[in-house]
């Protein structure tokens, strides 16, 4: 296995091209690493993408715009994730508990892998766009459109996610991250985020709730039964739990780390977690 550290794109892409199928981009190798053998056993070439000045978060036209190659520790201590409406992301990264793996493992990285990771689920519920380039170019995708199934997902041979888009919400909105695993140093069994954005009077004018890791499609999914709950109704405790039971009728995977009946449950407590923290942020506009 041939391993590359590219300084600018254009050679990552010709890399890339030259190696066609048989390549792979790594970032962090979180991933890559612990599943070297089992996944990428007839990979021929590693194109490690860290060093091509995609590791930056700014706010540009209405977007929070965030490199591919940005660490979650980076997401988590950035000055635009501090406070507000984007403090979501470092809320979502606190919940992963192993230092190093903040530390090395990347948004590109974890948006590319469908599965037990926890920022595609936020993202979900964000509304956020994944940006991909290659030699033929730049394309977008929303989030909901780029996950195919379990660790599959909608980038060609040759392509890499370059960039993550997240349109700023209005003001007035609150996030909120749940998350069941084993132990902390495990994978999450569950997760969930919810955005809310509250009216003057206590109504939910725009609420979405995402729910990741524990679907029987593979992929986090939005729950439009229980948005539509909560929609245009005055929050409290009694309206919550009804969104909660709604997000808990998803259809969950049933493998080693939990049963689908345990997920369904955990599912329910996720969201009902996510959803008081994001009703706290609405409130304080914190
Ligand atoms: C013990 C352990 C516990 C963990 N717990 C959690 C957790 O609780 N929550 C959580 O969210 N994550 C967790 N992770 C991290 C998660 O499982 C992945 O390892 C991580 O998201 C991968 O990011 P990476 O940058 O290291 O990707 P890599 O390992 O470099 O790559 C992963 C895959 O994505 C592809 N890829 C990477 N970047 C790009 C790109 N820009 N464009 C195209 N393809 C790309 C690679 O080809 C590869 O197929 C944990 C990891 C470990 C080892």
């Amino acid at each position: 296995m041939e391993y590359y550290s590219p300084t600018d794109l254009k050679e990552a892409y010709a890399l890339l091209g030259r190696y066609g199928a048989s390549a792979i981009p790594v970032a962090g190798s979180t991933f890559f690493m612990g599943h070297r053998e089992e996944l990428f056993d007839e990979v021929e070439a590693v194109v490690d993408i860290k060093r091509l000045g995609l590791s930056y978060l700014r706010l540009e036209g209405g977007r929070l715009k965030i490199g591919a190659t940005t660490t979650l520790a980076g997401i988590q201590k950035s000055e635009l994730t501090a406070r507000g409406v984007f403090r979501i992301f470092a809320d979502t990264v606190s919940e992963l508990n192993i230092k190093e793996v903040r530390n090395m493992a990347t948004i590109g990285g974890e948006v590319c892998i469908a599965g037990e990771v926890d920022m595609p689920t936020t993202l979900l519920a964000y509304d956020a766009d994944i940006v991909i380039g290659s030699s033929k170019g730049t394309r977008v995708l929303s989030m909901q459109k780029f996950h195919r199934g379990y660790l599959n997902n909608a980038l060609e041979t040759g392509e890499i996610v370059i960039e993550v888009q997240v349109p700023q919400p209005r003001n007035g909105t609150g996030g909120g991250f749940g998350k069941f695993e084993r132990t902390a140093a495990d994978l999450p069994i569950v997760n969930a985020c919810v955005r809310m954005a509250l009216g003057k009077n206590g109504v939910a004018d725009e609420v979405a709730i995402a729910v990741g890791a524990a679907t029987a499609a593979g992929v986090p999914v939005r729950v439009a039964a229980a948005e539509k709950a909560v929609t245009g109704k005055k929050v409290d405790d009694a309206l919550i739990a009804e969104a909660a039971e709604a997000a808990g009728a998803i259809d969950c995977v049933d493998d080693f780390r939990a049963s689908a009946r345990l997920r369904s449950r955990w599912v329910r407590c996720a969201v009902e977690d996510a959803m008081k923290k994001a009703v706290a942020h609405a409130r304080t506009g914190d």
